[in-house]
């Protein structure tokens, strides 16, 4: 018997994890953040006390109490003994937190199976952030009860990483990743075959943008499979076919800071290497410089390791690091103690606020809103603001977006939105699934699964925490 049962991403928008139990060799597609379920309890200054291990993660219903799955040093803290893993691997489409954050949960045992290209946005992302239970995605330092066992080295997890098209056993069952074209690089679809017959599971994907041929490709090798099944995502099930692009938001984009005279800013997820792409273009055809922060440059130096990317080593002539203001104010080097940012700064092309601004229409700075207070360093006085990200879709969202127009009013600078999304309308959606033609569907990572209804495969309609035969 082949059973799957959905911990996560039901009626919401990622927080995806889906336990697939095959005879016995159970995996995880997927163990993801639900920003949405997190939200409901918590904000910046009420978080899940990490001296109750994994309690507050439990009792608030943030990860499913499945025995076998969690830490050992965590399950102790909450009063429970440890347990031997009941689980053989996890295996995630991709490096977004809402698919791959909360493994840092998992038994060090559980083998996490992923992109190679996701391993290094993973990595990345590892090398500037604090490790905290929700982050420690990579390694972590067990938490023994007693302070005296924290001597103890760190624990690091076991990757394996793989590309498209190479089929990889986890015990009885086989996998076969297929590129998907999204918003982060690394992105897959699975077709799994298990006892029962083929299972698709699509991650998130995209037909419109700049790989959508990759899209196509996962497209047809799920449907020469004829599965019996298709888990798949539908974020905007609810949404028609439009002229987004990323070539559109480099023309547009483009237009708008050729037109203004001074300081352009722009902002955008880092993870998006298309999108950086896109802005480096817009500064090299332009003539100017992209300025990037510290973080933004673990990125890209593990993006510059694939090939395949294409991309700008950080000593391009067109690209910039900006020194954030430390401790004393002055820039010394001493002021810096984050690791990633001290390994840096024998680079050639630091520079501060005050050099931007003695030539301002040189530069566009990738500057997202949580970094807003060095606007007061940037004066962008009549500048420019590309907000090249999605529009706010919840009430915290809002109120961001509202504080961040206040910036903009009192520098005066113009607001221009230029953003494509990284999922599929619900044109494309119901094509897809239309050519790979799965007879029952679930959809999930979705707030609108009833929309899947009138599709010819029998959709079920999932429920959190119920187990389905496939
Ligand atoms: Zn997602
Ligand atoms: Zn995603």
């Amino acid at each position: 018997m082949v059973n799957v049962t959905f911990y996560g991403g039901v009626n919401e928008i990622g927080g995806n994890k889906f336990l697939l139990d095959d005879h016995g060799t159970k995996i995880f597609l997927d163990f993801g953040m639900s920003f949405k379920r997190r939200g409901q309890y918590f904000e910046e200054f009420l978080n899940p006390r990490t001296a109750n291990g994994i309690g507050d993660f439990l009792e608030m219903g943030l990860i499913p109490d499945i025995p076998g799955i969690y830490r050992s040093d965590l399950l102790e803290h909450h009063g429970r003994k440890s347990e031997e893993p009941s689980v053989s691997g996890v295996v995630l489409s991709h490096a977004h937190a809402d698919h791959a954050n909360y493994i840092s949960f998992l038994h060090k045992d559980i083998p996490i199976y992923c992109g190679e290209t996701c391993k290094r946005i993973i990595d990345a992302v590892a090398e500037q952030t604090t490790r905290d239970l929700e982050n420690e995605v990579i390694d972590f330092r067990i938490r023994p009860l007693y302070r005296s066992g924290y001597k103890i080295p760190p624990v690091i997890r076991k990757f394996h990483t793989f590309t498209t098209g190479k089929k990889f056993k986890i015990d009885a069952i086989e996998i076969e990743p297929i590129h998907v074209d999204h918003s982060v690089p690394g992105a897959y679809g699975f077709l799994i075959y298990t006892s029962e017959g083929p299972l698709i599971y699509t991650g998130d994907l995209r037909m419109h943008g700049l790989h959508a041929d990759m899209t196509d490709d996962f497209i047809t090798a799920a449907k020469n499979v004829n599965p019996v099944a298709m888990i798949t995502e539908g974020t905007r099930i609810n949404k028609k076919k439009t002229d987004e692009s990323e070539p559109k938001i480099y023309h547009d984009s483009k237009k708008k800071i050729q037109q203004n005279k001074t300081l352009s800013i722009v902002d955008f997820n880092f993870k998006d290497v298309d999108r950086f792409t896109t802005f480096y273009r817009i500064a090299k055809d332009l003539g100017k410089i992209l300025v990037i922060n510290f973080k933004h440059a673990c990125f890209l130096e593990q993006y510059c390791q694939d090939k395949k990317l294409q991309i700008p080593s950080i000593n391009d002539p067109h690209l910039a690091l900006l020194k954030p203001k430390r401790l004393t104010g002055t820039y010394i080097n001493e002021d810096y103690t984050d690791t990633y940012i001290k390994k840096r700064l024998h680079y050639k092309n630091i520079i501060t606020a005050a050099d931007i601004t003695k030539n301002p229409t040189r530069y566009m700075i990738v500057l997202n809103f949580w970094y807003f207070s060095d606007l007061i360093d940037l004066k962008p006085k009549k500048g420019l603001y590309i907000h090249s990200l999605s529009e706010p879709f919840n009430e915290e969202m809002e109120i961001s977006y509202d504080r961040m127009k206040n910036w903009l009013k009192h520098f005066d600078m113009e607001f221009f939105q230029s953003h494509c999304s990284g999922h599929i309308n619900g044109d494309d959606l119901k094509e897809l699934i239309k050519t790979i033609h799965p007879k029952k569907l679930y959809p999930i990572h979705t707030e609108h699964p009833k929309l899947f209804k009138k599709l010819p495969s029998k959709t079920i309609m999932v429920k959190e925490g119920k187990t389905y035969k496939l």
